[in-house]
């Protein structure tokens, strides 16, 4: 899927994976923009890897490990 807003490739700057949602409703929630969205891969705040545009607030979210 693209990035909403540079159109690339929506991919994670963390870890480098492409972003592939596994929900539906994920899709749905990146045209949300109080929704936060979660890297499927490591976990981190998704950053777009090209705009970084950070889907959701990076310091509203606690390490878990
Ligand atoms: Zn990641
Ligand atoms: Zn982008």
């Amino acid at each position: 899927m693209k990035c909403s807003f540079c159109e690339q490739p929506l991919t994670c700057k963390r870890c480098g994976q492409p972003f592939r949602p596994r929900q539906r409703e994920t899709l749905a929630a990146i045209y949300q923009p109080d929704m936060q969205l979660a890297c499927p891969e490591c976990q981190a705040v998704l950053t777009c890897k090209w705009c970084s545009y950070v889907y959701g607030d990076p310091d509203a979210v606690e390490e878990t490990d």
